[in-house]
């Protein structure tokens, strides 16, 4: 995949995580999907359509997580590509995004305490402060 693609994708997935009105919703416990019981001890993530939301698994690292966000928006957005073409894909989107994409992905699969950890980090490493 080359970078300008990279790129063209990622623009249509910040797009549909600020517009399309998918809520991302980190979730240890399990979903009713479909009428089936999904356990994300087992599954990264999982996209629910009918309820506009994006569940993903937070006891998975945060980096896997932004695979798994990117992964499930890539169905959204391409509902014609395999199962295998979705992984293959948002995994190379994943290795290409800028520290700034990546930062921006990151922020809607870090939890509160996440995020506040990071932010004192931060400001403990910054000589500005
Ligand atoms: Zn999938």
């Amino acid at each position: 995949m080359t970078k300008q693609a990279t790129r063209y994708i990622f623009e249509k997935i910040k797009d549909a995580l600020l517009h399309s009105g998918y809520e991302v919703v980190l979730s240890a416990k399990m979903v009713v999907a479909k009428g089936e019981y999904v356990r994300f001890r087992e599954a990264k993530g999982y996209i629910a359509p009918d309820e506009l939301r994006i569940y993903i698994n937070k006891n998975i690292g945060i980096n896997d997580r932004v695979i798994t966000l990117v992964h499930e928006l890539l169905h959204e957005l391409y509902p014609s590509w395999r199962e295998l073409r979705v992984e293959n894909q948002s995994k190379q989107i994943f290795k290409h995004l800028t520290v700034s994409q990546l930062g921006f992905l990151q922020f809607f699969v870090m939890t509160k305490s996440e995020i506040d950890a990071a932010l004192k980090r931060h400001q403990a490493h910054s000589p500005l402060c």
